[in-house]
């Protein structure tokens, strides 16, 4: 139903206004990438990626959640909506933190919150209240609508990539890389271990590499 372009590893994001502690992409999948934007839960080192609604709708141009065009027109909105703008990250937030509990009570084999069940449904139905199926150049496709200026539109996605998610089976193949990150691995013999091997992995068998050789130096 919905796909994104990002299939690869991305290692680079675009420099603007200066700062150089850009949140990653790594996750492979919107859903992981969008948990990925909050590093070390649970610890007194927690940061969260995302604090504006411009940076938001950055990162899901990056990620290619959104188009150009879209990326363009919400642009616009938040400058005209400021306390819309703002109380859509307090809900983007929200859902995050919603996804986070339910993806890990689901590996975790733990019983998941009647509330954040309800919490999900909820922004679900209000993403369905724009979809429906239309007759398009590529056949019969659900489709959506009214959706120019809604500044929720980004998070209805992100919410039918969970739903994607949740009833494709890959949830099983989801992982947790050494830095926290989780990653989906879909190699064929479920070894990898890294969020980004260019990244993570690179220090950490550079690191075992020179351990190696010390080691051979040192017998
Ligand atoms: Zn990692």
């Amino acid at each position: 139903m919905i796909k994104t372009n990002l299939t690869r590893f991305t290692t680079h994001r675009i420099l603007r206004y200066g700062n150089v502690d850009l949140c990653p992409l790594d996750g492979d999948i919107p859903v992981l990438q969008f948990l990925n934007t909050r590093r070390n839960r649970g610890t007194g080192a927690a940061k969260n990626y995302l604090n504006t609604y411009d940076e938001f709708i950055t990162w899901c141009y990056e990620i290619r959640l959104i188009d150009q065009n879209t990326y363009n027109k919400l642009c616009t909105e938040r400058y005209r909506y400021v306390n819309e703008a703002a109380s859509n990250v307090n809900k983007v937030i929200n859902a995050r933190e919603m996804l986070y509990e339910l993806i890990y009570c689901i590996m975790n084999d733990e019983p998941v919150h009647p509330a954040t069940l309800d919490e999900f449904n909820w922004i679900n139905n209000k993403a369905n209240g724009h979809l429906c199926f239309a007759i398009t150049a590529y056949g019969l496709q659900e489709v959506w609508f009214n959706i120019d200026e809604e500044m929720a539109f980004p998070l209805w996605r992100m919410i039918k990539c969970a739903e994607e998610l949740f009833t494709s089976g890959d949830m099983k193949l989801i992982k947790k890389c050494q830095c926290g990150s989780l990653f989906l691995d879909r190699t064929k013999n479920k070894n990898r271990r890294y969020c980004n091997p260019s990244t993570c992995g690179s220090p950490s068998r550079a690191k075992a590499y020179y351990q190696r050789k010390r080691r051979g130096t040192l017998i």
